[in-house]
């Protein structure tokens, strides 16, 4: 593990660094520092300006120092004079309460001190469309049914043969690449690991899939909904707890080894995987405003049915055994996919937001009520008192602002910076005149 910046700048023969953050709505913040000035730095922190990033500050706020986290470093593989390392906010010498990364770590303390430690895995579809964003960049991919597409996902050859060499390189372990259920979408799997490191992973995963498709003269994105009528991006997690972080973990606390009866025994979930389970369904509402943060997040979820026959992305608060048309799914013993995330999710507000939701779940030993063995696409009708996943982006703040655990485990600094910010967003988009308006209501 990297402690020290200067002697890796040495070792590896980098010039800069680029010291990053990711602000309330997952935008990428860096400084290119000279491999010169960073002992300092490292200390110190590099210096930005709050206020002009998307967190809740003034322009009259102090300096707010991101100060690298050595652990975290990730030498760029297609431009090895440069590294990447993620950054912890800090103003006046305290830990800035709303920057994500600190809500997480914060989390992640909170957990340990019960004796859990959470490992996610994350899948980060996305679209490779052309420069301008406007459409697909290959001509030739519009199948019905284009997942696992042979033919088109081997005109993509280059760029996710690149993507998947470097995270080879990096160790993240991938396992498997394919063109996903949309035309022009895709999906890279690497291993599940302790999730701080999840969340880095998934923040430079962003950029460096968007940064390889620029490379290749592409535009890539993670917008829940690019393109109308095909199924959008999700970002689905899976999750478990164990006994201990890193290569110390030895048990899967999730893992149901007493046998037992029991909706969730039966799945393979110890009765904590099931208390955790059940702080997901019980927050579920609110977490969509963390899981799906932006006004077009709502155009995946609650979807009318896709091109290829089926959405894949859910639309009430049911949970099931191996079966992807729930908002979670138990795949198999010890662990559960939540799938309600998308593109858009702040990776270290989702890796938080689901850590909160457990944790609130452990303390009231949560239920997470009837597993639903049926087909949510056809036979959805016969739920009758599972909650409705928000409509809309207002809906789901609200939603958020509402549920007093969530907000509360979440941080209250955090909580309402986060709603106040976010507000300001739904306004501007509201505001916004649309044709829609003009050609559904010119002549009332
Ligand atoms: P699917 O498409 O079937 O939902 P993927 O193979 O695309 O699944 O992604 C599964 C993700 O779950 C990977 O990141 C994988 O490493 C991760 N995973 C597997 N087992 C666990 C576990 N016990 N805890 C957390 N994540 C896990
Ligand atoms: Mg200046
Ligand atoms: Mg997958
Ligand atoms: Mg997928
Ligand atoms: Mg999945």
């Amino acid at each position: 593990m990297t402690t020290d910046l200067a002697a890796f700048a040495q070792e590896n023969g980098v010039k800069y660094f680029m010291i990053s953050f990711t602000d309330l709505f997952g935008g990428q913040r860096a400084k290119l520092v000279p491999a010169q000035a960073i002992s300092d730095m490292q200390v110190d922190g590099a210096g930005f300006a709050g206020f002009a990033t998307w967190l809740d500050m003034t322009p009259a706020h102090p300096d707010m120092l991101a100060v690298p986290d050595p652990a975290s470093v990730i030498q760029l593989p297609w431009k090895p004079e440069v590294a990447w390392v993620a950054a912890n906010c800090v103003m006046e010498g305290e830990d800035v309460a709303q920057a994500p990364r600190n809500v997480l770590r914060r989390l992640i303390g909170e957990a340990a001190e019960m004796g859990m430690h959470v490992k996610t895995g994350v899948e980060a579809e996305f679209f490779l469309l052309t420069a301008d964003g406007e459409q697909i960049s290959d001509p030739y991919d519009t199948a019905e049914k284009p997942c696992y597409d042979q033919q088109a996902v081997m005109r993509r050859y280059d760029v996710i043969r690149e993507i998947c060499d470097y995270m080879l390189e990096l160790g993240w372990q991938p396992y498997q690449n394919d063109h996903e259920d949309a035309n022009g979408q895709f999906e890279m799997n690497w291993e599940f690991d302790d999730v701080l490191q999840t969340a880095d992973k998934h923040s430079f995963f962003k950029f460096m899939v968007k940064s390889v498709a620029e490379r290749h003269g592409l535009r890539a994105t993670f917008m829940p909904k690019p393109i109308e009528g095909l199924t959008g991006n999700g970002c689905h997690v899976h999750v478990s707890v164990w006994d201990a972080p890193g290569q110390a973990a030895r048990t899967n606390v999730f893992a149901n080894t007493d046998g037992g009866s029991g909706d969730a025994s039966e799945v393979g979930l110890s009765e904590y995987g099931s208390h955790f389970l059940g702080g997901i369904m019980q927050h579920a509402t609110a977490l969509a405003a963390i899981t799906n943060p932006t006004v077009n997040s709502y155009k995946r979820i609650n979807a009318p049915r896709t091109m290829s026959g089926a959405t894949w992305a859910p639309n009430t608060v049911t949970w099931t055994g191996n079966n992807r048309t729930h908002m979670v799914r138990v795949p198999g013993p010890g662990r559960f996919e939540l799938r309600l995330a998308d593109g858009a999710a702040n990776p270290y507000l989702l890796q938080a937001a689901v850590i909160a939701a457990g944790l609130s779940g452990i303390r009231s030993k949560a239920d997470p009520g009837k597993r639903w063995d049926i087909d949510m696409y056809a036979e959805g009708y016969k739920v009758q008192d599972a909650p409705k996943l928000p409509l809309n982006m207002l809906d789901a703040l609200r939603e958020y602002d509402g549920d007093e655990a969530l907000r509360a485990t979440m941080g209250e600094e955090f909580s309402s910076a986060f709603i106040k910010m976010k507000m300001q967003e739904w306004n501007s988009f509201v505001s916004h005149f649309s044709r829609w308006e003009k050609e559904n209501t010119l002549d009332i």
